[in-house]
């Protein structure tokens, strides 16, 4: 599908007429988010989305990476690409600003990843997954473990994966089998088999943290005994620096459909040894924990149906535009169809999904920034609890619509 850059009017509007900039002025940033500003970026981020992102799709976008020697390759253009989009900031607009991110409010963010997951799906997941990773961390770790991975997951020098999945445990996570033995230093030694990990291994960073959850030995049966580790691919010095090679083998790159330039591991933890790894939050809070990061993937799912729905979009109003067929009652000539009545009907159709898709994500990831900033502690309570109902909402309502667009 030809790729059509997005629309910036639509975005400007609902950020300045509809929520209004007065709304953001409590975010963690000090930039001042002047009109002018968000233009600047929104701008910036299309060019970005038009020379870089969209003519990455080649063949090798067709067949996805090549699993050698253990190990993912990705293409020089996919590695370029990304080291550009970290080089720029991309993927820390929303970041704690004690970590490197710029702390730009959620909408600000929401606008730019509308805009990268709409010229190259595969390519905006590596980043909505480094970004759910660190803003777990920033929640649940201790300082010592924000210091030694957040400034790192924040610039793009290294990437997260969320892992979850075994064979025999999909959407019921109460059957996960992986171990985690305690050693006496306090770490833990992983051992077990995850599937369909996204960009479980790549080679467009120089290291990778996988968030993993796994169950000790003396846990209760069921989601309550599950706890959440942190796994390195490369062990990190006390300096800071990678050390040796983690025991992580990439058993298989999974043969998709779809979404190809995407990576999608079996991952194994343990060889000789069980993987290392160090807790994340308290023991047996695994789940509640994970669900950060879960949400934060499901909303960025959401978004990315809103910007497969608004290329398709995008996509029928040119062709209609275009292309000539049928001469109108009362006409002497054939015209373009977007003048016959029934093709409006479909491409208004088309741009109400588009438009209520919008709306829903843009007011939820407003409540975010609301539930962060607002001082009262029960108006944020009730704001996070409306967050927490909305987001499934969000992901669902916005790849149906999508779906039903690109059809
Ligand atoms: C492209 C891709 C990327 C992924 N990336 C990741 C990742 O990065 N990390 C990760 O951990 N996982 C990942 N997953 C795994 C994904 O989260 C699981 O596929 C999902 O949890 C469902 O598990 P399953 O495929 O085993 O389906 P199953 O659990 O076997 O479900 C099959 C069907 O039965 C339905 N079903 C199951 N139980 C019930 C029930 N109780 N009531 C009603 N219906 C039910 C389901 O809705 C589904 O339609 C990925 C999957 C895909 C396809």
């Amino acid at each position: 599908m030809k790729y059509y850059p997005p629309d910036l009017r639509e975005v400007k509007y609902i950020l300045e007429e509809l929520m209004g900039l007065d709304q953001f002025k409590n975010s963690d940033t000090d930039t001042e988010l002047t009109s002018d500003f968000i233009k600047d970026i929104l701008t910036e981020a299309s060019k970005f989305s038009v020379e870089v992102l969209a003519p990455l799709y080649s063949d090798w976008h067709r067949s996805g990476p090549e699993l050698k020697d253990g190990a993912i390759l990705m293409s020089q253009e996919m590695k370029a690409a990304y080291q550009r989009f970290s080089e720029g900031g991309w993927g820390a607009m929303t970041a704690s600003k004690e970590f490197g991110g710029f702390g730009f409010p959620k909408v600000l963010g929401l606008a730019v990843e509308e805009i990268w997951q709409g010229a190259h799906l595969g390519f905006g997941l590596c980043s909505l997954l480094t970004q759910g990773a660190a803003e777990t961390i920033l929640q649940a770790g201790t300082e010592e473990q924000k210091r030694k991975y957040l400034p790192n997951l924040i610039s793009g020098r290294w990437a997260g994966t969320m892992n979850l999945t075994e064979s025999q445990a999909g959407s019921d996570l109460s059957v996960v089998t992986t171990t985690a033995i305690p050693e006496t230093d306090g770490t833990y030694r992983i051992t077990g088999q995850k599937i369909f990990i996204t960009y479980g291994d790549h080679d467009l960073t120089e290291n990778i943290i996988h968030l993993v959850l796994a169950r000790l030995p003396d846990s209760p049966q069921g989601v309550k005994g599950l706890s959440l580790f942190i796994v390195p691919k490369y062990l990190i010095q006390a300096d800071g620096g990678l050390g040796e090679k983690n025991f992580i083998s990439v058993l298989s790159n999974e043969h998709k459909l779809g979404l190809q330039a995407s990576p999608t591991c079996v991952l194994k933890y343990g060889q000789e040894k069980g993987a290392w790894g160090e807790l994340l939050g308290s023991v047996n809070q695994g789940l509640s924990i994970m669900f950060m990061m879960m949400n934060q993937a499901r909303f960025s799912v959401g978004v990315q149906g809103l910007a497969m729905g608004a290329r398709a979009y995008q996509g029928a109003l040119a062709y209609a535009k275009e292309r000539i067929q049928g001469v109108p009652i009362g006409g002497t000539k054939p015209v373009p169809i977007i003048n016959h009545g029934s093709v409006h009907v479909l491409l208004s159709t088309m741009k109400v999904r588009t438009d209520a898709s919008r709306f829903l994500a843009y007011y939820v990831a407003y409540l975010m920034d609301q539930s962060s900033t607002v001082l009262d502690e029960s108006e944020k309570q009730k704001t996070k609890q409306l967050v927490d109902l909305l987001i499934p909402v969000v992901k669902s309502f916005c790849t149906e619509h999508g779906v039903m667009n690109a059809h």
